[in-house]
């Protein structure tokens, strides 16, 4: 079976940490966001989901084992996961799987699938892809524009490479 390991930020969503005002309530600027994530008092991010998100992971878990690989800490990102979906993502990795090099945390797929037959990486940054280049695929990257169309363009491209 395929398996498929997403990126999270910038791929799936965009987050942004809010700034707060002098009460420490959080100034919502001009963005909508799906959701609001209180890490602490202090520590609240904004979440906007990356349009045809849910569509998108519920057609590829008909073929394809589906992971979330982020560069975010297990803190950050696990929250964010479980609301997006805690039923089609079947393994998370969060950043302490990531091999940092010259500053950039890559992701080897190796710890995934060993054999590493049939997998793909999905990432807005190439650079992410450095372990193993030739199973990335990368998207561009999304900073809340609700008319992007990128993942209905990934689901068709991911289908026609896996037709069984
Ligand atoms: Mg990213």
């Amino acid at each position: 079976m395929l398996t498929v390991v997403l990126d999270l930020d910038e791929t799936l969503i965009h987050s942004r940490q809010l700034k707060l005002d002098k009460h420490n309530h959080p100034i919502i600027d001009h963005y909508t966001y799906h959701y609001i994530i209180m890490y602490s008092k202090t520590d609240i991010y904004g979440v906007i989901r990356r349009p045809y998100l849910s569509w998108f992971l519920n057609e590829l878990s008909t073929f394809a084992e589906i992971c979330i690989f982020t560069a975010g800490t297990k803190e950050y990102a696990e929250t964010i996961i479980d609301l997006l979906d805690p039923f089609h993502i079947i393994k998370r990795f969060y950043r302490d799987s990531t091999i940092l090099t010259n500053g950039i945390y890559t992701k080897p797929l190796n710890i995934i699938k060993p054999g590493m037959d049939n997998i793909v990486l999905i990432d807005n940054l190439i650079e992410n892809m450095q372990c193993n280049p030739e199973h990335g695929i990368v998207v561009k990257g999304f900073y809340g524009d609700m008319s992007d169309n990128s993942l209905i363009k990934l689901l068709v491209e991911l289908r026609s490479n896996n037709p069984q």
